[in-house]
Parts: C-alpha cells; sequence; structure tokens
C-alpha cells in the first residue's frame, strides 16, 4: 500500500501507518490538502513524516499518500533571478515583503511551464550522447547562457533535435537507447539529498576574489572551496555574505537565507536587484537565484533549504560555471535537524543534537569542489560554498561550529571585541586560517604581482607582533618602547585600520580588485622601510609620526580603481617626505 493513515501529529512531525509499499526519504502528501511531507524514518509500516508546510487542522485518521519519489528538484532554465522557498516552490517578490507565504499545499512548478525559450541545438542527429552532454543552449538571461545537457541515466544515438522556441516541457531532442526512444525536454529532476555526479574532483587551485582585503589577501577561500563565517549575532557575517554573494567573481550565485531575521531576506531582495554586476554592468540578479526561509517558515523547510540550494548550485556547475553558494546561517539548519531528531525521541549527542550532525555537516561540505564534469567533454566547474554560523553566545565551541570547523578548509572567525570596536569586517586576524593559502600565493603572485606573497606574510607577521607589543605596553606604557618598536606599532595600526578595516557600506570602498590590493598594501610596507631607514638616519619618531603622508595613505582605500595615478604619486610624497627629514637630521 502507498496511502496510510496518521496516528499522530507533533507539529511538523507526523506519524502514519499502512504505509507498507513506501521508502525512507519518499515524498508524501498529506491529507486533502495535500501537504508535502518526507518520510524520515520507517519502523514497520509507521513512517515519521516531517511536513514542509503547517499541520495545524491535520490530525488522526487523515489520509498519507507516498508518491514513491524522494525530495527532488526541477533543474532547467528559468531559476536564475527567482525566489523560491525551501522546497523549490517559487515566491513572488511581493509575498516575501508581506511576509505572506504560498497558501497550504499549493504546488505551483519550480519552473515556468509557459515561458518560451528559443533553444539553439549544438548537438546534431546520429552524434552518440551520454549523460552531461551538451544538447544545445538557451539566452536564460542576459549574462548567463543556459546549457541543456543530457540527463543523468540517458544514453545513446540522438535521433531527433530541434531548433526554435519551447517550453521547458516540450520535447526538443529524442535519443535512441538500449530500452527504447527517450523524449528529452528542458526539465531534470534531481533528488537534493544526493549529490549530482562527477567525473573526479581536482584541487581547487585559483582564488574566488571577494573583493574583501582581509579575506583575498590573508584568508582566501578557492573557487571550489569551503568556507565557514562564525560569529556571535551582530558581528558580521551577514554582510561577509552579501558582500561575496555582491561581488565574488562566481559566474552564478545561490544564496539560502536561513535567516534569524525576516527581514534580513528583504534586505536581500530590496538591494540586490538595484545591485549592479560590476563584470557585466547587469543586475546580479540576473545571475543569482535565491533560496528564503525566514523564522516563521516550518522548520522542516529550512531543514532541506541547503539541500535544494546545492543541488541548483551542482547543476549550474555541471555547465561548466564557477558557482558560489552562500547559507546563512547553518546554525538555523542544525536546529531544525535538532528539532525533527527531538520529536523522534533520537539519542541526543551534544546539546541535544543528533549523534548524526558532524556526518550531515560533512556530507553537505563535501558537495563542493572543482571538478570534471559528466559528458563526452573537458569542462571544468567549480562550487564554492561559504556557511554562516551563529554559535550562541558567540561560544565557538558548541557542536555545529566544532563539526563545521572539522571540514572546511577555511575559517573567518568573526570577533566581538572588533566589532564593538567598529572594526569591519570583524575578522580575527590572528585565529582566522585559510589551508588554500599556499596554491593562492601562486595564483595571485602569478597573476598580480610576484611579491605579494612575501608582503601578505611580512604584514601578518607584523600583525602577530604587534599583540605582544600591545601587551608590554598594556604592562609598562609605550614609552618604554624603542623606536622602532613604536614605529612597528604605527605600521600595525596602519595595517589594521588603513587596509583591514574595509566599509561595506562605501561605494568606492565596498569592493576592491587585487590590483588595488597589491598597490594599498606595497605602499603601507613602503612607507614602513622608508621610516625604517629615516630612523636609522637619526630621524625622531615624532617628525616621522607628523608627517602628512600619514593622511594620504589613510585615504588609499578610497582611491577608485582606475585612478591608477594617485598611488605613484603617494610613494613619490612619501620619497619626498622622507628625504626632506633625513637631509634635516
Ligand atoms: P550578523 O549577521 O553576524 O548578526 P550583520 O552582518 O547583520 O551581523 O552585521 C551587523 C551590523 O554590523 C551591520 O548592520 C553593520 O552595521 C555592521 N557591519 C558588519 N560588517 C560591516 C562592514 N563590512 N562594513 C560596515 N559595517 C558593517
Ligand atoms: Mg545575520
Amino acid at each position: 500500500m502507498n496511502i496510510g493513515k496518521i496516528t499522530k501529529v507533533s507539529g511538523p512531525l507526523i506519524e502514519a501507518e499502512g504505509l507498507t509499499d513506501a521508502n525512507i526519504y519518499d515524498v508524501v502528501e498529506v491529507s486533502k490538502d495535500k501537504l508535502i511531507g518526507e518520510i524520515i524514518e520507517m519502523r514497520g509500516d509507521v513512517a515519521s513524516i516531517q511536513v514542509y508546510e503547517e499541520t495545524t487542522g491535520i490530525g488522526p485518521g487523515d489520509e498519507v499518500r507516498s508518491t514513491g519519489r524522494p525530495l527532488s528538484v526541477e533543474l532547467g532554465p528559468g531559476m536564475l533571478e527567482r525566489m523560491y522557498d525551501g522546497i523549490q516552490r517559487p515566491l513572488e517578490k511581493l509575498e516575501m515583503l508581506a511576509g505572506n507565504f504560498l497558501e497550504k499545499g499549493v504546488t505551483a512548478p519550480a519552473l515556468d511551464r509557459e515561458k518560451l525559450w528559443d533553444f539553439e541545438p549544438l548537438a546534431k542527429v546520429g552524434d552518440d550522447v551520454v549523460a552531461g552532454d551538451i544538447l544545445g543552449t538557451v539566452e536564460e538571461t542576459t549574462v548567463i547562457t543556459h546549457k541543456v545537457m543530457v540527463p543523468y541515466g540517458i544514453s545513446g544515438k540522438l535521433k531527433d533535435i530541434k531548433a526554435g522556441e519551447f517550453t521547458v516541457a516540450d520535447t526538443i531532442a529524442v535519443v535512441e537507447t538500449e530500452d527504447g526512444d527517450k523524449e528529452i525536454n528542458m526539465i531534470q529532476y534531481w533528488p537534493v539529498r544526493q549529490g549530482r555526479p562527477i567525473k573526479e574532483k581536482i584541487d581547487p587551485n585559483e582564488p574566488l576574489i571577494t573583493g574583501q582585503r582581509v579575506i583575498d589577501t590573508f584568508f582566501p577561500v578557492a573557487k571550489g572551496g569551503t568556507a565557514a563565517i562564525p560569529g556571535p549575532f551582530g558581528s558580521g557575517k551577514t554582510v561577509v555574505q552579501h558582500q561575496i554573494a555582491k561581488y565574488a567573481d562566481a559566474d552564478i550565485v545561490i544564496y539560502v537565507g536561513c535567516g534569524e531575521r525576516g527581514n534580513e531576506m528583504t534586505d536581500v531582495l530590496n538591494e540586490f536587484p538595484e545591485l549592479v554586476d560590476p563584470k557585466t554592468g547587469e543586475s546580479i540578479m540576473k545571475r543569482t537565484v535565491l533560496i528564503a526561509n525566514t523564522s516563521n517558515m516550518p522548520v522542516a523547510a529550512r531543514e532541506a533549504s541547503i539541500y535544494t540550494g546545492i543541488t541548483l548550485a551542482e547543476y549550474y556547475r555541471d555547465m561548466g560555471y564557477n558557482v558560489a553558494m552562500m547559507a546563512d546561517s547553518t546554525s538555523r539548519w542544525a536546529e531544525a535537524l535538532r528539532e525533527m531528531s527531538g520529536r523522534l525521541e533520537e539519542m541526543p549527542g551534544d546539546e541535544g543534537y543528533p549523534a548524526y550532525l558532524a556526518s550531515r555537516v560533512a556530507d553537505f561540505y563535501e558537495r563542493a569542489g572543482k571538478v570534471r564534469v559528466l559528458g563526452n567533454r573537458e569542462d571544468i566547474g567549480t562550487l564554492s560554498v561559504i556557511g554562516a554560523v551563529s554559535p550562541p553566545g558567540g561560544d565557538m565551541s558548541e557542536p555545529v561550529t566544532q563539526a563545521t570547523l572539522r571540514i572546511v578548509k577555511v575559517f573567518w572567525g568573526l570577533d566581538y571585541d572588533l566589532s564593538y570596536q567598529r572594526h569591519f569586517p570583524a575578522i580575527n586576524w590572528l585565529n582566522s586560517y585559510s589551508l588554500y593559502q599556499d596554491k593562492m600565493d601562486k595564483f595571485i603572485d602569478g597573476n598580480v604581482d610576484e611579491e605579494f606573497s612575501t608582503m601578505r606574510k611580512r604584514a601578518m607577521s607584523l600583525l602577530q607582533q604587534e599583540s605582544g607589543l600591545l601587551e608590554v605596553v598594556r604592562l609598562v606604557g609605550r614609552d618604554a618602547l624603542s623606536d622602532d618598536d613604536k614605529l612597528k606599532l604605527n605600521v600595525t595600526k596602519s595595517i589594521r585600520e588603513d587596509y583591514l578595516q574595509q566599509n561595506a557600506f562605501h561605494d568606492v570602498d565596498t569592493y576592491c580588485s587585487l590590483a588595488k590590493q597589491d598597490k594599498m598594501l606595497g605602499i603601507i610596507l613602503y612607507n614602513y622601510d622608508k621610516c625604517l631607514e629615516a630612523l636609522s638616519k637619526g630621524v625622531e619618531i615624532k617628525q616621522i609620526e607628523g608627517l602628512d603622508v600619514n593622511e594620504s595613505i589613510s585615504r588609499l582605500k578610497l582611491i577608485s580603481e582606475d585612478n591608477k595615478e594617485r598611488f605613484d604619486e603617494i610613494r613619490s610624497e612619501i620619497d619626498s617626505a622622507i628625504s626632506k627629514l633625513i637631509k634635516e637630521a
């Protein structure tokens, strides 16, 4: 039987018996309202089902019908620029802004069935095709070409291929397979809890350039890499995620908001369409899919949302694109997991989270990577995953943060004290790390400036020495320091304030190219060397501290990207100011 009867309702979890033919992870329709649910446990013929909608009004005796399919998404043209809930039901902007979500049980298709797409074939009749081969393309938006691929599980000789205007549901090709002819349209289905297959993973060796100095210079993430941003409430997790979504050099962005505050998604909705992608001059929404879950949405939908998001991301990766996925915050997802586990009366692990928390976190991040994609082609795609984590009270020893840090390769630790001092991004440079650093150094030294990694290492070493010196200052006062050490504290202050701090809300400062990062850091360290030289020639530290050029250095970040001459001017200012002091000494 694939029809059962409800025996128990407990919030988003219901129990039903009589589903003898159903399997774990099958999607079910609950009651006459056809609420969508998913079987998350089977004991004999008793199924525990998490329901993705409000279960008020549902009770024992109501029918549950198994669809025999796992929770899946529809993949095809028309996802970009859209907004979905955690199980890929389309949300309209107005509904989101007003906070009214879809009526119960309404299942609008994820992909528009009416819209016509201009399909341009690439494959030819007679071609031998396998899963992942590109049949043809449609212009999904003005900036992204959607590659229509042979779905997984199909291979054979192409018997027919069309050209012209079609809806996603129209047949655009016919493949003669061993089990007969298969008609192919532009919709693929994929079960969200299962990664899409690839040929092989390869080592990520290029940075995902975010335009955020502290990240790109000191703690870079690779294209195809994983990063976590843990931090207490208000420390800037969401702002960092937004900055990356806006400026990172990814082709496609999938933004999953499991916001603690409903208005965070509203900010995204108001802001993103207005923002212009510096690469294309078009709205960033042309390459973005939003998945929205606010705190007033059912907990189970939140649990599904990161899988929905990463499946969409894998699909665009399979086309050969660089995809970046943001999840803000994965703690809300883990809490949903904990709530369902509690209702299932499973044995609780640390802080009530289920024992399988760590493996779920690992399975999720392992879907990131740089890969050779499926099909008879050489394309490489990347999927970078950046997850925010909100440890309660900022306590990083809690289970979600710990499980995440064991698996991700980059850690951007947000610091309450820094955000309190309004040092933003509040990424603590002393405990954050990137395990991609060596590879990224090679790339940046080879593509931007061969001195870059040397400068980066020197700046970090100065920052590390600073904390020791500040301790001395606290104990015995600044006057007890040598002039060399005083100068060192001046340069580290300059690195912190003029370089690491970056205002996300300033027109120019919000984004900083690698070329500009290179110029800025170069000048700060050049100035330091010149000042050291002056000290060694008898100039007094007071005189160095009084130079006007310090003011120019503090304004480096505000120099616009195309004003290259200004950087050279500042170098000459430094040269002449220092030689003047040396002459006078
Ligand atoms: P969280 O998501 O960790 O709770 P938010 O990202 O919402 O924190 O950041 C809280 C506030 O901190 C923002 O509203 C903003 O005022 C400030 N902030 C964070 N990052 C920056 C930044 N890079 N530049 C300027 N202000 C920032
Ligand atoms: Mg936030």
